[in-house]
């Protein structure tokens, strides 16, 4: 039995399934989830002592490589204040400035603690700003775990065949709308349908928990102006692309201004920060200017302020999100070379550092219905193959893979020769 055998076995006794998040007990693949003991730059390492190339970054945070040491630097100097005061710091200003900064859509921002908080007190906003009861989301979607968003969801929601969790009222899940992503018809035939009753849409722009799936051309501009037509909010949820997809997140990627947008992942550089922010006429509506209640005892916590902002300095180099856009292409197009020479049906996606790979005859992937669609069992074994060369990939082929600046044209090179050694056996 290795150590993460029995480390799980144990971890099973105290902890549901052994885990604080279910994508990580490896159901949408099988076997035994690596118990990790530290990550240094590109590398993660289990407690057997064995090193990975990772390319899960700790489900997006990790976009500087893992335990970046001026992230490190700033957590420590910030420790030696104090854990948390529960009222306002200068940091906070600074982060928020910064943000306003990098997503210009962002006219006033409020912190929490994690994605989900994010999306929630979004939804709650823009029904209050509104006064209407219904929202619109994606099929495939996942917007993290609050009521009204776990209908329909992607990522562990998808894998584990929950998109209806119990526990969620149908009374509440019947104002949760959903339509196809990238089907510009249906959103316009649910909003005839609904006439004046939707407070917002909320979308992933760039689609990263049934994989990677990218907007096609003029669908998110469509979502803009029906939106704008129906005074509807549009809310992007870039907790997973912001900051990834490109310095100013999808928006800026693609251009779109959404009224509001969700952050998360990189936002924290590691530390449990979640945010949401837009137009200041909305914003305002929250306390304590506005009616819409949210609140959080650890919003705002100033080590996870100072780990956040050192990560978005750093990321605000001339020329980051470029490169990491060629590490992602280049290994797109390896696998893609590779799988062909080896005749493994495969496509695969990316924007900025994010990226998917889909085994299946199609020649490009666009909709949910055909990211459930490809061969499941081929990538179970894929991924187990993979990790027996050292390549830690998201345990799910429903989750995006990410890459980091960390990330050198060798690893990539050698995680591309791995990958051809693991198509060769499938
Ligand atoms: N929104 C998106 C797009 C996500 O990918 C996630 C998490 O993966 C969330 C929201 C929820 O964030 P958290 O897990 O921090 O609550």
């Amino acid at each position: 039995m290795t150590i993460s055998q029995d480390l799980f076995k144990r971890a099973q006794d105290s902890i549901p399934g052994g885990v604080n998040s279910p994508v990580r007990a490896f159901n949408g693949v099988g076997g035994t989830p690596l118990f990790i003991t530290k990550a240094e730059g590109v590398h993660t390492f289990d407690a057997d002592g064995k090193q990975y190339i990772d390319y899960v970054g700790s489900w997006g945070p990790m976009i500087l490589g893992h335990n970046h040491p001026e992230i490190k630097q700033a957590v420590l100097e910030a420790v030696e204040n104090g854990l948390s005061y529960g009222a306002p710091t200068e940091t906070e200003i600074l982060m928020a400035e910064k943000v306003k900064a990098l997503v210009p859509s962002i006219e006033k921002v409020r912190m929490v603690s994690s994605g989900t908080e994010a999306t929630m007190s979004a939804i709650r906003l823009a029904r209050g700003y509104t006064g209407r009861d219904k929202i619109l989301k994606f099929e495939g979607c996942y917007h993290g775990h609050a009521d009204s968003l776990l209908v329909k969801a992607g990522s562990g929601a998808l894998t584990m065949g929950v998109p209806n969790s119990p526990g969620i009222p149908a009374d509440f899940a019947k104002h949760t709308l959903t339509v196809s992503f990238n089907n510009l018809d249906e959103v316009k035939a649910i909003f005839e349908q609904y006439k004046d009753q939707i407070a917002c849409v909320i979308i992933e722009p760039v689609a990263g928990n049934m994989n990677c799936i990218p907007p096609v051309e003029g669908f998110l501009e469509g979502l803009r102006e029906v939106c704008t037509d129906n005074q509807s909010v549009l809310i992007f949820d870039e907790v997973m692309t912001g900051f990834r997809v490109a310095l100013g997140g999808a928006q800026q990627y693609y251009n779109i201004t959404p009224d509001l947008t969700c952050l998360g992942k990189v936002i924290g550089g590691g530390m449990p920060v979640g945010a949401f922010g837009g137009k200041k006429e909305i914003m305002d509506y929250i306390a304590p200017v506005g009616p819409v209640y949210q609140a959080g005892t650890l919003s705002g916590n100033p080590i996870a302020m100072a780990a956040g902002l050192k990560a978005l300095e750093l990321l605000s180099k001339e020329g980051l999100h470029a490169e990491l856009e060629a590490k992602s292409k280049a290994l797109c197009e390896g696998f893609q070379a590779a799988a062909d020479e080896t005749g493994i049906a495969l496509t695969t996606n990316y924007a900025g550092g994010m990226f998917g790979f889909f085994f299946t005859d199609a020649k490009k992937v666009t909709s949910y219905q055909q990211a459930t669609e490809c061969d499941l069992e081929r990538f179970k074994k894929f991924f187990h193959l993979m990790l027996d060369e050292g390549v830690y990939l998201a345990p799910s082929a429903f989750e995006a893979g990410f890459v980091s600046t960390m990330h050198s044209d060798e690893e990539i090179a050698n995680t591309i020769n791995a990958a051809k050694r693991a198509f060769a056996k499938l």
